[in-house]
């Protein structure tokens, strides 16, 4: 996976940082409270909500048992209807096959070296502009948020709301700004009001829509039984990047495939509700194949593994493969709420982002082995997802794989990784701890013993400053330990 920002300090770091940003936080909190409080309501309004979150959760348990007949059955009914299908083992590939594909597309057109594309966290995932951008491609995003981000040479905070962490005056500037260089310029006298922004970014997009070959987009959902690709999304840019070029090239993770019409049913009740709150989504574009003067004429679906294999290896980490990217963990977690999306250091920001990100790219680097622990394991993520991924669980296992090493699988091949440096004092602490309690005697001694001293005891943690320790004050130790207390009032009697 080559999604890291390079040059990006680990979580702690990072958040520091961006806690310290007064504005930020004012937008982050703003807007997560919001999206947030309107999609309790949305939910709320269906009886049968718990219903529907398990059966999106075994749908998805199903589907990732027997991924591989299912990836089989898609690649069959695709090329039955006119597709053709690309198997990418990592972003390398996947970028070679796009950037083939689209030059193959435009020919000797220097003019027509360019891509419209429907927002994706796949195509970001794998650095997509930055690939074509390299072979002199032009990649133009065409989702507002996404727009905003580009136009601002910026990265995206948040999965469904990219530029959450920009508000109405910082955008206005943007266009302003930026908007002339990529192509048609914003309006004089463009002002803050959100329907002059959006008619500016309209007006900016058109052109493109209309004059681009090649279209890139992802998918929500693909279903196996007739090889049909869906996208949800609310602006109707989608729409156009869908069905405008001639040739159409969607990169989609593995895990993304559901097996029948039936089960996506289930998905496009939940999706919207946890996303944005709403009963449907305003746009669901579905296509199979490619259609005789409807639509692009050549589709290309490049199906991508980029660590997703290997995660579905982990037992315990796999559940995170459920994921529909509906963004409700982060709207949820007061962890996200401060630190805003930039501080993960990886496309997948918030809680699903500590937890995909860290497997998708292995725990090896110093930002992803801080991930698993951007997080206070309140569980108000686990509460709100609509596949019930059980968001703590993997956090804590990842915990255990960054402290105590081991062997996982990399592309196919076991790799053993190190413990990670830097939780010496944590490891020695719980062996003692471990030896203590496999021995009573030195146990109940030991408690004795810290019982008689108790008024000597430290009320901080000793050693250096720490943030944590320094806020906090140590439990006094009680004048007599539990055991004695049961021993002398009980008279040891169970
Ligand atoms: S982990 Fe669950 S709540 Fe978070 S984005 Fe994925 S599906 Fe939504």
């Amino acid at each position: 996976m080559s999604g890291t920002y390079l040059g990006m300090p680990a979580f702690p770091k990072a958040a520091e940082d961006a806690v310290r940003n007064v504005t930020l936080r004012g937008n982050l909190r703003h807007a997560t409270h919001t999206i947030r409080d309107k999609r309790a309501k949305a939910v709320a309004e269906l009886e049968d909500w718990d219903r529907l979150r398990a059966a999106g959760k075994d749908i998805k348990d199903r589907t990732l048992r027997h991924l591989d007949r299912y990836l089989l059955q898609l690649e069959e009914a695709v090329t039955a209807a006119g597709g053709t299908v690309h198997w990418a083992a990592d972003a390398e590939e996947a970028n070679r096959i796009v950037t083939y594909l689209v030059k193959a597309a435009v020919g000797s057109d220097i003019e027509q070296r360019e891509v419209v594309k429907v927002k994706s966290m796949a195509t970001q995932e794998i650095g997509l502009n930055e690939a074509l951008e390299a072979e002199g491609i032009a990649a133009y995003e065409t989702d507002l948020a996404e727009l905003i981000v580009q136009l601002g040479d910026d990265r995206p905070s948040h999965i469904l709301v990219p530029a959450i962490h920009r508000n109405r005056g910082e955008i206005r500037d943007i266009f302003e700004e930026k908007m002339g260089s990529w192509g048609r310029a914003a309006p004089a006298g463009l002002t803050d009001n959100p329907a002059e922004l959006a008619e500016a970014a309209r007006v900016h997009l058109r052109e493109k829509f209309l004059r681009a070959k090649v279209g890139v987009s992802g998918a929500n959902f693909m279903v196996a039984e007739t090889g049909t690709l869906v996208v949800v999304e609310s602006e109707g840019n989608g729409r156009m990047c869908l069905t405008l070029p001639e040739t159409l090239i969607s990169v989609v993770g593995i895990e993304k495939v559901v097996p029948t019409w039936q089960d996506l049913e289930v998905f496009l009740q939940t999706l919207p509700r946890s996303s944005t709150a709403e009963r449907m989504n305003p746009y669901t574009s579905m296509w199979t194949g490619t259609t005789d003067g409807d639509g692009p004429q050549t589709f290309h679906l490049v199906l991508l593994d980029n660590g997703r294999t290997d995660t579905l290896a982990d037992e315990v980490g796999r559940q995170a493969l459920r994921c529909i990217r509906c963004s409700a963990c982060l709207n949820v977690c007061p962890v996200y709420e401060r630190a805003g999306g930039h501080a993960y250091g990886s496309v997948y920001p918030g809680p699903i982002g500590a937890i995909l990100s860290p497997q998708l790219r292995g725990t090896g680097s110093e930002v992803d082995a801080s991930l698993p622990y951007a997080s206070s394991l309140c569980g108000a993520c686990y509460d709100v997802c609509p596949v019930a991924i059980d968001i703590p669980e993997v956090l804590v296992h990842l915990r255990e794989r960054v402290v105590e090493g081991g062997e996982v699988t990399r592309n196919g091949e076991r790799v053993t990784i190190k413990p990670a440096k830097g939780h010496a004092v944590e490891r020695a602490a719980m062996r003692a701890a471990r030896w203590a309690l496999d021995h009573p005697d030195a146990l109940r001694a030991g408690q004795r013993l810290a019982s008689r001293t108790r008024r000597i005891h430290p009320k901080r943690l000793p050693g250096p400053g720490h943030a944590w320790s320094d806020t906090r004050t140590l439990p006094e130790v009680p004048a007599e330990s539990f055991r004695d207390w049961w021993q002398r009032t009980r008279g040891g009697a169970q």
